[in-house]
This record gives C-alpha cells, sequence and structure tokens, in this order.
C-alpha cells in the first residue's frame, strides 16, 4: 500500500521522497550560483532603482520555465510555477543594496558610485547580504524547477525592491501582490547573519525584528561670531545636550523589561570654526516592539528636544519629525506554528546541530508587512555568515566582527549559500508535502 501511495505523490519507482536536497545536488549547481551571487556583488542597486538586478532575477526564472511578472511595486518581481494542485508558497528575497562605501578585501568588492538628487556622490555595496540572499533564491528556483515532478502546488519566488529604508513590502502588496498573483498560504524568507557561524540556520517563533522609525530633530538657535557666544544661542551645544538627554529615555523612563533603542546616526551643523550657525539637525533611529513603547519614546523625544531648548533660551521650538520614509512600523511576527514546523522539517534535512533557536532582534524588516498588511503567515529565518575560525575568534576576545550594513561585512560565501539554498528547498518541501 505504502508503494501506491508514494507513486500518487508522483515519486517513481526507487527514489525516496525528496526532503532536503543532498550536498552533491548543491554542489552540481554551485559554480553557477556563485557567478551569479559575484556579478550582484559587483554591481549592487540602490533602492527602487535595482533595474539591471531585477531584470538578471526575471532573466533566471523565465529560462527556468516560471512565469515572470516584472515592474510589480516599481522594480519589484514575481515568478510564479504552478506544479498541481497543492499550497501556495511564497519566497521572497530582497534586491536592493546600501548607500555604503565597501572596504572589503574581496576581489569583486564594489566600486559603484551614483549621483543622488542633490548631485552628490553616493557608493553603493551589499552590505546587507541581499546578493547572498538573490543568489540562494535562484539556486533554489532551479532546484525547484528541475525536480517538477518531486512536489506539487504553487511556489511564487518574489524578488522585493526597496527592503532597505521600507517601502518595497508595502509598494508589491499595493500593486497587487497578494490580488494579482496567486495568494500565498505561507511567505517565507532568509537573511544573513552576523550572530552564528556559516551556515547555522536560526529560528525564532513570535515577534522577531522590531519596528522602526525615522526621526529628524531640527534644533534652532541664533548664529553669530564664534568669539561673542553672549549674543547667540549655540544650537551645537543645545543639539548635544539633547543627545544626551536622549539616553536617559531609554535608561530611566523605560520599563527595562521592554527593549527601545534610540539612535543618534547623525549630527549636522555649521560649517567652520569661528562662526555659531543658525541650526542643527539630527537624525535618529528608534526601534521599538509595541505600540505602546513606540507611542510614548516618541513622545518622550519631542518632550526632551523642546525642554532642552527652553532651557538653553531657543527662540523657536525644534521640530520633530517622525518621517515615513525610513521607518517600518510593524515588527516581523513569526507565526509559531509555521516556525516549528520548519524547524522540525531542517533538523531533520541538515541535523539538529545546524539548526537552532535564536533570539530575537533590534534591527527591522519589512518582510513584517507580509503578515502585518497581507494576513500571510510568515517565517524570517536566519542563516549564519561568518567564517567559522573568524567565529570562533570572536567567541574568543569578545571583540565583534563586521556585521550587516557594515562597509567590512563579508559572508563566508561557499557555506552560506549552500546550506541557505538546502535550508530553502527543504522548507518549501515540507510546505508542499
Ligand atoms: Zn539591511
Ligand atoms: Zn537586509
Amino acid at each position: 500500500m505504502t508503494a501506491v501511495v508514494i507513486a500518487f505523490a508522483g515519486i517513481g519507482a526507487g527514489q525516496t521522497a525528496w526532503t532536503t536536497p543532498t550536498a552533491a545536488e548543491v554542489d552540481a549547481i554551485y559554480s553557477d550560483i556563485e557567478a551569479f551571487y559575484i556579478d550582484l556583488h559587483r554591481n549592487p542597486e540602490l533602492a527602487f532603482q535595482e533595474v539591471r538586478t531585477a531584470a538578471k532575477l526575471a532573466a533566471h526564472a523565465k529560462a527556468l520555465g516560471y512565469d515572470v511578472s516584472t515592474g510589480v511595486g516599481k522594480t519589484g518581481i514575481v515568478a510564479v510555477m504552478k506544479n498541481g494542485p497543492g499550497p501556495t508558497v511564497m519566497l521572497r528575497t530582497e534586491l536592493d543594496a546600501l548607500p555604503v562605501e565597501e572596504k572589503t578585501d574581496l576581489p569583486f568588492a564594489s566600486k559603484v558610485v551614483v549621483k543622488n538628487a542633490n548631485g552628490q556622490s553616493i557608493p553603493v555595496m551589499h552590505a546587507c547580504g541581499h546578493d547572498i540572499h538573490m543568489s540562494a533564491w535562484a539556486g533554489t528556483a532551479r532546484l525547484m524547477a528541475e525536480h517538477k515532478d518531486r512536489w506539487h502546488g504553487t511556489l511564487m519566488l518574489v524578488g522585493q525592491p526597496a527592503e532597505e529604508g521600507g517601502g518595497g513590502a508595502a509598494a508589491m502588496l499595493k500593486d497587487g501582490l497578494f490580488t494579482r498573483f496567486p495568494r500565498p498560504d505561507f511567505a517565507l524568507s532568509l537573511h544573513d547573519d552576523d550572530t552564528m557561524p556559516a551556515g547555522t540556520i536560526g529560528y525564532h517563533p513570535g515577534p522577531f525584528r522590531s519596528m522602526s522609525d525615522a526621526v529628524t530633530i531640527v534644533v534652532h538657535g541664533r548664529g553669530g561670531h564664534a568669539a561673542m557666544p553672549m549674543n547667540t544661542v549655540d544650537p551645537i551645544v543645545l543639539a548635544a545636550r539633547i543627545v544626551l538627554a536622549l539616553q536617559t529615555i531609554v535608561s530611566r523612563e523605560n520599563n527595562p523589561i521592554d527593549p527601545v533603542v534610540i539612535t543618534i546616526g547623525s549630527i549636522q551643523g555649521g560649517t567652520q570654526a569661528n562662526v555659531i550657525p543658525d541650526e542643527v539637525r539630527l537624525q535618529l533611529s528608534v526601534r521599538t516592539y509595541t505600540p505602546e513603547v513606540r507611542g510614548k519614546t516618541l513622545a518622550a523625544i519631542r518632550r526632551v528636544a523642546r525642554g532642552e531648548a527652553i532651557s538653553a533660551g531657543a527662540p523657536r521650538e525644534p521640530e520633530v519629525i517622525a518621517r515615513e520614509d525610513g521607518s517600518a512600523s510593524a515588527v516581523v511576527y513569526n507565526d509559531p506554528a509555521l516556525t516549528a514546523r520548519l524547524a522540525v522539517a531542517l533538523k531533520a534535512g541538515l541535523g539538529d546541530k545546524t539548526v537552532v533557536e535564536m533570539p530575537a532582534k533590534m534591527t527591522s524588516e519589512d518582510f513584517a508587512e507580509y503578515w502585518n498588511t497581507g494576513k500571510v503567515p510568515s517565517a524570517l529565518l536566519h542563516i549564519g555568515a561568518v567564517n567559522a575560525a573568524k567565529f570562533a575568534e570572536i567567541q574568543r576576545t569578545g571583540i565583534p566582527g563586521p556585521a550587516p550594513h557594515s562597509p567590512e561585512w563579508v559572508p563566508d560565501r561557499v557555506p552560506t549559500l549552500k546550506a541557505a539554498i538546502r535550508a530553502e528547498v527543504t522548507e518549501l518541501l515540507e510546505l508542499f508535502k
């Protein structure tokens, strides 16, 4: 009887159920995938400008027999393979890179520089590993297409623009990702990580990545001669006070059980040493996990900025602008049942030691939107990307190594790419079972 059931599952005599690609199956496509990765790494593109990148992924999927749509949510792509009855599973990669000047010693390091709207030169780098994600996605697309006889359902491969700074997932949803295309039963993604050795898969059920707000504070003073501070209200001294006072929101006002980060990533004011400027601009990144803590923290930032300005005798209150751009208003929520199911399958396929539960993070991800707005049960898993010897050294010395968004972030590509492909295919096969 068992043999009959297996035959109905589309697996021929002598084959066992395909639950995880073998190392040999991944090795056989690896050199193509590495070439794909190196080309993407050399040619990064910023958010919503991923024209070449999207075309490359679209051409790859089309050649494999996927039904490919481009220009979804500006530069996004959707590649669908309908393969009989069964669930619809979405696997998403990000397309975009960061405005970071690469400082790795890779022979294929990015030298790309683009001009922004103001004519300034902006270096571009895949500093978040989205090139790793796209290449694993491409390898997974190939293995799934070449083994169509071994699974049933609808595979929906998504190349999402503009993850950095947010906006890409929302743009694709607004453009009909879940209405013009088959609505997925599950949404999956995989992100590289600096806290695990290369190839280790980390999962975290429930809230996993924080909300993020980009806040700008414009501090107004009264400028003048550097030698006559008594005739001025120095906005640089006032901004410095605000920078320090903001940290007491985290340490003195917030319940330590609730995670909050306030980082001032940019402070700009003045032109030269002997002039006191009129204004200073601060750019903040605010990370929280609940709407209540978020609201309290943003209100406290307004109050502290205003209070310090009053204390300094500023001629005008500071403007505190919580901008949509750069903000992610939702937490990545990993569906607990889905995450548990994937963890069991991954442990069976890749080994218990390679698949570990990991802590939640204060970084954010607009993958959150597929559950938050789209209501599709989702799971974002992470994959360690640190060279094993380097990882051991970091553990021994306690000195952190480069992480995503660092100009020196270099995933250990061979073990990371191979494990990413095996993990993604394993997850898909589990859900198509
Ligand atoms: Zn990133
Ligand atoms: Zn990223």
